[in-house]
């Protein structure tokens, strides 16, 4: 240790790669980088995971093997989709579970124990301030200034990770212009029912849509535990070519408690949310130097759904991959992993950018419930192959049955008439 005046001065104390952000995509960043014995920094801003649970978290079933998951990240598992329109239902349903619906305060303490348990470090309550290239050092260190506990912490890294979701933060300086990003905010409220309420939602991700329900976006009942229901409700900050006018986020909950389920009584345990920042076309920075920026900082999120926890993860899973190459010197820049995120993103992303700008922002009411009517006769799988594995080519499989009970209607309609003329 050495000595500065009579004072002892601690060694800085220097990582492989420190990760800013607590989220999906750091959590799985520092856990695989950490599996693969490199000496890994994560830091999150807030004290403890309960904090921000802002996430839905409804994802398919094949994330828990994909990640390696345990069951006591999941809140409950679904076999069915309901979609409400203005004036159509849908549901689908298969006779075993389909999907998981996280709870994700304990998905990123899961990440975080992980990471400590195969030797990396956790640093709760560690708020990244700046980083920077060190003039004294010559093996390629940058110095992070934090703030942990309240006190000012620097440490080195060979790499800083980017995982502060719409913040970016590491990317842009606090007083740095950004550019335009598209955003959606989402509003949740975590309440407890009775065993019966509960029932009839336990099984199902039921989505609203159209203008009744929330213009501009979707609501939507998610089972949490037993008797714990979420109920939310989100909104593209953009304006609609139909709609002039909203109401606030709420209006939007409550009229799916009071209009849809009919609740009186009910308990509010919580309330969350958040806003997503969203670049279209991909446009985000996505390194700079030995900053490497993943998950919801690089947009990963789809626009389509809103659905990000996995995407984010599998982000994560490929920077880890190009880090791990720059830490061995085999790359001096991180162009390789922006070429790889584009090559499996930007294809796939622009074209739900393109069907969700559509189905929030230009279709009208009767659009909206005639594409339900119209998926009414597939599978539980294909829809779910659709919405969450972006197979969009399956949609034309709804189309025969559409036509037929189309000529259906028209024939009986053409029928009665004649029926009525020659009586
Ligand atoms: C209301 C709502 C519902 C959603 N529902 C679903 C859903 O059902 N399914 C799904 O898959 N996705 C859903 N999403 C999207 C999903 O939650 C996100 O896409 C995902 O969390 C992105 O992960 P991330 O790790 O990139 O970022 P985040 O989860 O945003 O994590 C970023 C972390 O960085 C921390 N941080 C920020 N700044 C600093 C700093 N300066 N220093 C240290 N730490 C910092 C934050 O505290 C946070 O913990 C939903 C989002 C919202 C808002």
């Amino acid at each position: 240790m050495k000595r500065l005046g009579s004072f002892p001065v601690e060694p800085m104390q220097e990582f492989d790669v420190v990760v800013v952000g607590g989220g999906p995509a750091g959590g799985q960043c520092a856990r695989s980088l950490a599996k693969a014995g490199r000496s890994v920094l994560l830091v999150e801003r807030h004290k403890d995971f309960a904090i921000n649970s802002f996430s839905s978290a409804g994802t398919p079933l094949e994330t828990l093997s994909q990640y390696d998951l345990p069951d006591s990240v999941v809140g409950t598992y679904w076999n069915k989709f309901v979609v409400v329109t203005s004036n159509q239902q849908g549901e689908w349903k298969t006779p075993s579970a389909i999907g998981a619906v996280l709870d994700f305060g304990k998905l990123r303490e899961f990440l975080a124990s992980d990471i400590k348990a195969i030797g990396g470090k956790v640093w709760m309550n560690c708020r990244y301030v700046s980083h920077s290239h060190s003039s004294d050092q010559s093996n390629g260190q940058t110095v992070v200034s934090l703030v942990r506990n309240g006190e000012a912490v620097t440490v080195g890294a060979r790499v800083v990770v980017d995982a502060t979701g719409p913040f970016r933060a590491v990317m842009y300086g606090k007083n740095d212009p950004k550019p335009e990003f598209l955003s959606g905010t989402g509003i949740e409220y975590l309440i407890e029912v009775s065993d019966e309420v509960y029932q009839r939602y336990s099984d199902a991700l039921t989505f609203f849509l159209g203008y009744k329900w929330m213009p501009k976006g979707y609501s939507w009942i998610f089972p949490m535990a037993p008797n714990r229901l979420k109920v939310g409700a989100g909104i593209i900050n953009a304006e609609h070519e139909v709609v002039k006018e909203t109401e606030p986020l709420k209006h939007y909950i409550h009229l799916i408690l009071q209009d849809y389920m009919h609740l009186s009584d009910y308990r509010l345990i919580e309330v969350h949310g958040a806003t997503l920042k969203y670049s279209c076309g991909l446009q985000d920075v996505y390194y700079r130097e030995s900053a490497i920026a993943i998950g919801d900082a690089v947009s990963t999120v789809n626009f389509l759904g809103g659905e990000g926890i996995r995407h984010a993860m599998q982000g994560a899973e490929i920077a880890s991959k190009h880090i791990q190459k720059y830490l061995d010197r085999q790359t001096d820049s991180f162009q390789d992993y922006q070429t790889e995120m584009h090559r499996v993103f930007l294809k796939t992303w622009n074209l739900s950018e393109k069907f969700g700008m559509k189905k929030y922002l230009q279709d009208c009411d009767e659009i909206v419930d005639k594409v339900v009517a119209y998926l009414r006769p597939l599978s539980l799988e294909d829809v779910v192959d659709i919405l969450f594995f972006y197979r969009f080519e399956k949609v034309s499989k709804g189309l025969p049955q559409y036509f037929l009970r189309k000529l259906d209607s028209l024939w009986t309609r053409l029928t009665s008439r004649l029926r009525k003329l020659t009586h």
